[in-house]
């Protein structure tokens, strides 16, 4: 495994693209084949997502932390400051913490893809040594 001197993309690419939701290896939107899934590889430049779908299935408890930390947490607090009832809490918790992880999933998703591949920036099709596309 060489590292390559002079990567044609940098990390700073890859965390605006990654920010954006757009594959961090040809920068186009193709990630996505739905809502709550990525595509086996980006429709734009061909880029494989499926050989690190181990990785990727950690968003699902992200999410579930992350509606603790944003939503729970504060619905909680609403909640022994008297500013919500219990039962008004517990409907907002519920509710507002599932709606919140449907809405970040896509978001995560992309967000795990960018996170892979600043761990591995090499790793990408466009930083390989040679050029041009690799069959397979
Ligand atoms: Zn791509």
């Amino acid at each position: 495994m060489e590292s390559n001197p002079n990567p044609k993309v940098t990390r700073a690419d890859i965390m605006m693209r990654g920010a954006l939701c757009r594959c961090p290896n040809c920068g186009r939107r193709g990630l996505l084949a739905s809502w709550f899934r990525l595509n086996k590889a980006c429709v734009s430049c061909g880029m494989d997502l499926a050989k690190s779908a181990g990785f990727y299935s950690g968003t699902t408890s992200i999410g579930y932390v992350a509606a603790i930390i944003c939503v729970i947490i504060p619905v909680c607090l609403l909640v022994v400051f008297k500013v919500l009832s219990v039962g008004t809490g517990i409907i907002l918790g519920i509710f507002g913490s599932f709606g919140f992880i449907v809405l970040i999933y896509p978001v995560m998703l992309c967000w795990m893809v960018m996170v892979y591949h600043l761990a591995l920036p090499d790793d990408l099709p466009a930083n390989a040594p040679n050029d041009g596309p690799r069959a397979g």
